[in-house]
């Protein structure tokens, strides 16, 4: 099989990870496309540095024959479909290649399980290997590890990565026993925690004056869980991807929405979940993460799912009224994150500018503040919300989307405009 073949079925085949930060993007099938800027046959994807910096990088799998089978994967053992493998050799030409001609600033690369899980870590480890000291590869490189590799193996991809991500992909043991029954979430974790150590030692040892220069390690490490493909509430999710932010000081947990694969394996549902979903779930992420919140806040046991119509930031200020209207010119920066519509940067800059006068809704407009949104749940120099606002039954239909046709499905409204932009930037 020629080159140009590998890579279209092993850049094909690593579309389905969302873990390198691409899922913003739109899914396009890398095969045929063709015309101009259609980079996606070759494998090149988008992901986003801290800075919100986008940068190319190629993104392939090193083989799509696996022995495992996870029911929900496309390269899973018992699936109908072309198997190809790259040589290590062949994908560090390819880096070079492309990256020289400036197509991509750096490689995520990742696999099916060959022979074993240290037979295939070992050949990941040889690709950025050979880049880093044979070739002098400076650029990013994101290495998918595998939770059952030996722990000195994942040891020494962290040398040579960037970033290093192990899937969790389902946020149960019994999510995993029936659709990836090879794996195993204790030994997921148990991996994360190696990796943390590792990546708190070296923290620690750069931290001291005078000691030696600490070798390389990842500065990261980020994990991937999938949405719809079993019974698991946004509550479960949530609780997971809490979980691995504090006990693993995770970079991102990334959401995947289950798509429907060919020949798909009879204990997957038949549709995917709806997209607006996994924006939800990003946007409650973002209030994990940055505005305080915690998950009993966003779900409850008696409402396990985010609300789809509307922003969980939204809704659950919506559910606790009596906490509004907030005093943008007096209430603490807590107080200000949980408005509707004031995102982290707004309210550290009405921090700073109410140090000098009195805000003015006309300031927030200069600060281009969702004006519908936040109004019912301020005060400020020039405005209080009526009474009724706040207390009113309109007050959440006023949020709503418009009404559309749906179809008799679970399928809730898309996103709109507003949550596309919020699940790049976190302005909730
Ligand atoms: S181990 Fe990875 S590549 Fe193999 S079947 Fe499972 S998800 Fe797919």
């Amino acid at each position: 099989m020629d080159l140009q073949r590998k890579l279209e079925i092993l850049a094909d085949a690593a579309k389905y990870d969302a873990s390198c930060a691409s899922s913003g993007a739109a899914r396009k099938d890398s095969r045929g496309s063709q015309g101009v800027g259609s980079t996606g046959g070759a494998g090149i994807c988008h992901s986003y540095a801290p800075d919100g910096r986008c940068i190319s990088l190629l993104k392939v799998l090193l083989t799509n024959a696996c022995l495992y089978d996870c029911h929900y994967c496309i390269n899973r053992r018992s699936s109908n479909v072309q198997r190809a493998r790259f040589t290590p050799e062949e994908v560090v030409q390819l880096t070079l290649d492309f990256y020289k001609r400036n197509y991509i600033e750096g490689l995520f690369l990742s696999s099916g399980i060959i022979q074993s899980a240290d037979h295939t870590m070992e050949l990941v480890i040889e690709v950025a290997r050979k880049l880093r000291e044979e070739h002098l590869f400076r650029g990013y490189i994101h290495l998918k590890t595998i939770p059952e590799a030996s722990p000195a193996l994942i040891e020494r991809a962290g040398r040579y990565a960037d970033r290093i991500s192990i899937n969790i992909e389902l946020p149960t043991q019994a999510g995993l026993t029936r659709l990836a029954p090879e794996k195993n979430l204790a030994r997921t974790q148990a991996a994360m925690g190696h990796i943390h150590g590792k990546i708190e030692e070296r923290l620690a040892d750069k931290r001291k004056p005078e000691a030696p220069k600490p070798p390389p390690f990842a500065t990261g490490q980020s994990t991937q869980m999938l949405v719809g493909a079993d019974e698991s509430t946004d509550a479960d999710i949530l609780q997971r991807a809490d979980a691995l932010y504090t006990g693993y000081r995770l970079r991102r947990v990334y959401y995947s929405g289950f798509s429907p694969i060919p020949e798909p394996s009879k204990v997957l549902p038949i549709k995917p979940p709806p997209l607006v979903r996994e924006h939800r779930l990003y946007q409650a992420d973002w209030l994990l993460r940055f505005y305080d919140f915690k998950v009993g806040e966003i779900v409850t046991p008696d409402a396990p799912h985010l609300d789809l119509a509307l922003d969980p930031k939204l809704s659950w200020a919506l559910r606790n009224r009596a906490q509004f209207p907030a005093d943008i010119n007096r209430a603490p920066r807590e107080t200000l994150l949980r408005v509707p519509g004031l995102g982290a940067r707004n309210v550290d800059r009405i921090l700073a500018a109410r140090r000098h006068c009195r805000l003015r809704l006309v300031d927030l407009l200069r600060l281009r503040v969702p004006m519908k949104k936040v109004l019912p749940f301020i005060i400020a120099a020039d405005h209080t919300p009526a009474h009724l606002d706040l207390d009113g039954d309109s007050l959440r239909q006023r949020f709503l989307p418009p009404p559309q046709q749906m179809e008799l499905s679970l399928a809730g409204p898309p996103p709109t405009a507003a949550d596309n932009a919020s699940v790049l930037t976190g302005e909730l």
